[in-house]
């Protein structure tokens, strides 16, 4: 069977660069128009905060040039969205047919060719050829007339801020671009009785495109037993080179079955998941076949490789582990599945630990995991075997996805992970300390306000910049909680929200 390996770089991913114009100016102006858009498009590509390579389209001058453009977009999958700048005036009924056309994001470049006014010598002709400054109104008029979500961008091309906004809507897009190519496989159903894990899988594939469907467990424990000895010798090898592996679990331990039994469920779940063409994945404890463990050091490695992950077949925290994993590509940090689990509820000095029974992935620490074996009261099985280690401290953000019936709602949170105030020697599992924003009392009232989920990712890679750019792109609500989130103010937008979301979707 053939086997296709996770892709998470954004290397063969493209911005296109669109400029619109018109013919009003001549073939003089024209050039010039389609020199300097290229040196802007060049300057963006360039700029170390913009990871998607920007390429430069030929000026737009007609209705018919930018409907085919738009729908070449559509058709090329490495294209994950357009960036738009109206450097001249570009009468915006030429643009109704492509951006209705438009099936990828979109972004509003309102920038210029000049960084300062050249007082001395500007003339009319100076006037005509640098007039975004009304040429983008008139663009942002017609994409506000029909509806277009997207992201407006304002500055010079070789400002700092522009490009670093430009280049997170860019990981937005490649986020975008992965959930709409996601398959999400689900061994195992939810957790008996659990509400907010459950959610509309035939929405969730028209929303954000990702197939989400069950096998058996079987199927992949089969694929844990088709797992060669010799396979599993290099894996066990390669488990000693990057872990602390205590002792019992060394080769000649007493326990080094387990580690063996480890490895077979990494080989078999990584044969199923790329057989499948997999990005994303969940298990259940409450189903678990005739796997000797609960996968825990599988999953978690898998994670910090790019796969999406959610434990008791929380398939929507899944997709979103995924999402994160993408929109961080190369950046230090990572994303993980999280759990809410306890508190430090000193005055003043709160803090949440979060943590899950083992699935907690190690890109979240720069530190070496232990690779460790303790007892899991649930489930039924062997004991399983585990990476321990505690989150970097440093910003981070959690985001959570629950089903509101008519809507996929996102709730994030801006956090702050912190050094740990005391060890944690009897705690076997990757955990992670954080201070929420804007304060504990507020953050947590905020979240049950939202109905937002346990299981979340966080991300130590991304903010929540660009989840704020993905919502919008993918049209999902995002209730946002930060330092400058205010109970009353929250509870109003929670409210508003209701109102505006059927709205907006219509009958
Ligand atoms: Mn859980």
């Amino acid at each position: 069977m053939t086997r296709t390996p996770l892709t998470t770089s954004l290397d063969g991913y493209e911005v296109w660069f669109l400029t619109g114009s018109q013919h009003l100016y001549g073939p003089e102006t024209l050039k010039q128009v389609a020199d300097q858009s290229r040196q802007v498009a060049e300057t963006l590509d360039a700029a170390s905060a913009v990871p998607v390579k920007v390429v430069w389209k030929p000026v737009l001058t007609d209705s018919d040039a930018i409907r085919r453009t738009a729908l070449e977009a559509n058709a090329a999958d490495n294209v994950i969205g357009l960036v738009a700048w109206m450097h001249t005036f570009s009468p915006a009924k030429m643009w109704i047919g492509g951006l209705d056309a438009l099936q990828k994001p979109l972004a509003h470049l309102h920038t210029q060719a000049n960084v300062e006014l050249p007082w001395g010598e500007i003339d009319f002709d100076f006037m005509n050829l640098n007039q975004a400054a009304h040429g983008d109104r008139e663009f942002g008029y017609i994409q506000t007339r029909l509806g277009v979500p997207r992201k407006t961008i304002v500055g010079h091309a070789s400002d700092p801020r522009v490009q670093q906004e430009f280049g997170t809507w860019q990981r937005a897009a490649a986020g975008l671009a992965a959930s709409r190519s996601m398959k999400l496989a689900r061994f195992g159903d939810n957790m008996r009785y659990v509400a907010v894990t459950e959610g509309d899988k035939t929405e969730a594939e028209l929303r954000l495109g990702v197939q989400v469907n069950t096998w058996g467990v079987n199927e992949l424990a089969e694929a844990v037993a088709a797992a060669s000895d010799s396979d599993v010798d290099a894996l066990v090898a390669e488990y000693e080179e990057l872990y602390e592996v205590v002792p019992e679990l060394r080769n000649g331990g007493e326990r080094h079955q387990s580690l063996r039994d480890g490895a077979a469920i990494e080989l078999g779940l990584r044969s199923f998941l790329e057989e499948g063409g997999f990005g994303a994945f969940t298990t259940s404890f409450e189903d678990l076949g005739a796997l000797k463990q609960l996968p825990g050091l599988a999953v978690q490695r898998l994670m910090a490789e790019g796969y999406g992950f959610g434990a008791e077949g929380d398939w929507k925290t899944a997709v979103l582990v995924r999402i994160a994993n993408v929109m961080g590509a190369g950046l230090p940090g990572g994303a993980s599945l999280m759990e809410d689990y306890t508190y430090d509820l000193t005055p003043g000095d709160e803090l949440i630990l979060g943590a899950h029974m083992l699935e907690v992935s190690p890109s979240l620490t720069t530190s070496k995991p232990s690779l460790e074996i303790h007892p899991l009261g649930i489930g039924g099985k062997e004991d399983p075997v585990r990476l321990v280690f505690t989150a970097d401290p440093g910003p981070a953000v959690v985001v959570a996805m629950s089903d509101m019936r008519d809507r996929f709602r996102l709730t994030a949170n801006v956090v702050e992970n912190v050094e740990l105030r005391h060890p944690l020697p009897k705690l076997p599992v990757g955990r992670a300390v954080w201070k929420p924003a804007p304060d504990f009392a507020t953050s947590a009232a905020a979240w049950l306000t939202a109905g937002a989920a346990h299981h979340t990712v966080m991300s130590t890679a991304v903010g929540v910049e660009v989840f704020r750019d993905f919502a919008d792109m993918a049209k999902l609500e995002l209730l946002v909680i930060d330092e400058d989130t205010t109970t009353r103010d929250f509870q109003r937008e929670v409210r508003w929200n209701q109102a505006y979301y059927r709205l907006a979707q219509g009958l």
